[in-house]
């Protein structure tokens, strides 16, 4: 290589390294926290200003659970409402953003451990599009999502992720979207009112996941089910909480951990989310 050539290289590698985008991990809770300004939803809109301008974003949400990895692959996703139950105001909520087929096929080309499938009935889900829409109202930037292998366990959706590293200096911002404690059955209802209200084993989980998270104690988180009583409470199943092991998978060693939304919500519910970065 010419003294020229490895002076472009070298200098083409640092501005990447500028360019090299955060990733976020996104308690998004309630479906109503895409319309409904509290908080958690204003923080979104904050950070949708703050942060670099993505070129796309890549969701990989609680809310879609497949055989297999899947990515999303059409030009236009529909927006969709997946829930019950909620105002008529929540279903009328369309979020018009383009997809990004090249982005789609660059994703399955760089996981190489299974063959990802290129989707074209999805789009956008409610942990999708409930935190992006706020984060981005314009619905200018394109948004694909990755779909969660349920039948696999933690690690596998940990090391799966490493494979998307290189996206991060490409310009596409990484979303993981769930909770970290996200237990319905024993939500308390009478108490979503009142701020920062954990039950004393979410209270204790969320303490020492947090402290873990802080720490870079990704064997521990990985090995959540090893956390004893508490953590079964706080993760009786793992859909909210394999998108942390996406966001984990892609830490490197020179990102920045931050907390934010780092709430308890209605007793065995936390909202507590992640920047790397
Ligand atoms: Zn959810």
């Amino acid at each position: 290589m010419s003294t020229l050539a490895g002076l472009k290289k070298f200098t083409d590698e640092l501005s990447r390294e500028d360019q090299r985008m955060p990733v976020l991990f996104m308690g998004h809770g309630s479906p109503m926290n895409g319309i409904e300004n509290n908080e958690f939803s204003l923080k979104w809109e904050t950070m949708g200003k703050e942060l670099p301008v993505p070129r796309a974003i890549l969701v990989i949400s609680a809310h879609w659970l497949t055989k297999g990895t899947h990515v999303t692959a059409m030009d236009h996703p529909s927006t969709i409402h997946d829930f019950g139950g909620f105002p008529q105001e929540l279903f009328d909520v369309q979020y018009p953003v383009p997809g990004d087929p090249s982005l789609a096929a660059e994703t399955k080309a760089l996981i190489q451990t299974t063959n990802v499938g290129l989707n074209h009935d999805w789009g956008l889900d409610h942990g999708a599009w409930s935190v992006v829409k706020r984060m981005y109202p314009e619905a200018k930037i394109p948004v694909i999502q990755l779909s969660i292998d349920y039948g696999q366990p933690a690690p596998y959706h940990y090391e799966l992720a490493k494979q998307l590293a290189s996206l991060r200096n490409k310009g596409v911002l990484i979303i993981g979207s769930g909770n970290i404690i996200h237990n319905l059955r024993m939500v308390a209802w009478d108490k979503m009112n009142v701020p920062n209200y954990g039950y004393d084993w979410a209270v204790e989980l969320h303490e020492l996941f947090n402290q873990k998270l802080l720490n870079g104690d990704h064997q521990a988180l990985i090995n959540y089910e090893k956390l004893g009583a508490a953590a079964r409470l706080a993760i009786p199943t793992p859909d909210h909480y394999y998108p942390l092991m996406y966001v984990l998978g892609l830490q490197d060693k020179k990102d920045e951990v931050s907390l934010f939304n780092d709430k308890l919500v209605a007793g065995s519910l936390n909202m507590t989310s992640v920047k790397l970065g």
